[in-house]
């Protein structure tokens, strides 16, 4: 392998510091690399692949797609994007749909829409956002702004203005920083870069309680834990909880680069219309043709019934481990969104051992050993994942 990785490292601007493994296919739960070893794939490649590597409808289904067209502008219909969207508000029960490429994007548009929304009603421009301390919510630098990492933030200064951070599960620092000003309250149900913590039920409920007596715009981050991670289509279900703007990505393409943010109809109507936000790739037919697929599959393959049922006994098993091995602190996360803490932030030598063994998994908050397997794993998977992560410890 190592001529492929001299050859990255020669030509790919060095800002990830990667295992040294070239990728070349995957199958079923499994990926190869180009020296044909096998990896029990834990990780989904970082939450994206739910339904695994083979699953032939999707493949179809994308192929078709392929050879009618892949792009369309935005200033045309497509009836992929139509009908991806038409699934996505029956999933989530909101009222309209915008496709971005990524994650970060639909942030970027989720802080556009709460920003115009206030404009409208205020007529002015001094708002603020509150976000979360231990967030993650993406690169680009409106969602940069928004990450509660000051690590991630530091060098790229100034970032955009008004935005306040706020304690996660501390709703009283939530409410020190609410003021007129404020215009929305952004924060992933269950945080994942920064940890695998989940909220609270009730920081959430009081949350959005806030925010529904002072008119302020919740913004659930769900491209993580979204898309039935958590045995819900999205995790917020499971707190009896609506956001006003909801965003995807990650799973929501099964592998094909694409996100969304979704707006309830009170946050639709009231604000962003034409010339306001747009892409040239958001939205294309191929994309949305995966959104589409994904979609009829989580149904079709009764994915949730899946994770609940899983879920259930991969807790168990992960419990074990923390009851046996002395090194782990403790198991945090919902469904299929878990993490061990590990002490003497062993976590990343974990993961590289695991990785000789055959076994991908990825680091959460540098102390966190982080699970994400595609969603159709059996028990018999959790099995083989717990016997090459104890060889790994
Ligand atoms: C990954 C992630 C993002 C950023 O998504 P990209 O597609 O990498 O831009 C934003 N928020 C959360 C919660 C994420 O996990």
């Amino acid at each position: 392998m190592n001529p492929y990785m001299d050859r990255g490292e020669e030509v790919i601007l060095h800002t990830y510091n990667r295992y040294p493994v070239v990728l070349d296919r995957g199958e079923g739960v499994y990926l190869y690399d180009v020296d044909h070893r096998k990896y029990l794939d834990f990780a989904s490649g970082i939450g994206v692949y739910s339904l695994g590597y083979s699953n032939e409808t999707f493949k179809h289904n994308i192929k078709e797609q392929v050879d009618k067209l892949t792009h369309t502008s935005n200033l045309y219909y497509n009836v992929p994007a139509i009908e991806a969207a038409e699934k996505l508000i029956h999933a989530t029960k909101m009222s309209k749909v915008f496709f971005t490429n990524s994650g970060t994007e639909a942030i970027e548009g989720a802080i556009k829409v709460a920003r115009k929304y206030a404009f409208n009603k205020t007529g002015n421009t001094e708002h603020e956002i509150i976000a979360m301390e231990h967030s993650f919510h993406g690169r680009s630098l409106g969602a940069l702004s928004v990450t509660g990492n000051p690590a991630y933030q530091e060098a790229f200064k100034p970032l955009i203005g008004g935005i306040q951070f706020a304690v996660f599960n501390d709703i009283e620092s939530v409410k020190e920083k609410v003021n007129d000003k404020t215009c929305a309250i952004l924060l992933e149900t269950i945080q994942g870069e920064g940890g695998i913590y989940p909220a609270d039920e009730c920081f959430l409920k009081e949350i959005e309680k806030i925010c529904k007596e002072r008119d302020i715009l919740l913004i659930l981050d769900e491209i993580q834990c979204g898309m039935g991670r958590t045995g819900t289509m999205f995790a917020y279900e499971s707190y009896g909880i609506t956001p006003d703007i909801l965003t995807t990505a990650k799973a929501l393409g099964n592998g094909l680069p694409v996100g969304a943010f979704v707006l309830n109809e009170k946050t639709a109507k009231a604000s962003l219309v034409p010339g306001d936000h747009g892409t040239t790739y958001g939205g294309n037919p191929l994309a949305c043709a995966a959104v589409s697929s994904v979609l009829s599959l989580y149904e079709d393959e009764k994915i949730l019934k899946n994770v609940q049922k899983i879920s259930k006994y991969f807790e168990k098993q992960l419990d074990k481990l923390v009851d046996q091995y002395e090194f782990i602190e403790e198991r945090r996360g919902k469904g299929l969104m878990q993490g061990l803490v590990i002490k003497e932030r062993l976590a990343g030598d974990i993961v590289k051992r695991a990785l000789e063994e055959g076994l991908i998994l990825i680091t959460a908050g540098g102390n966190v050993l982080r699970f994400l397997p595609p969603l159709i794993i059996t028990e018999a998977d959790v099995d083989t994942m717990i016997k090459l992560l104890k060889k790994s410890f």
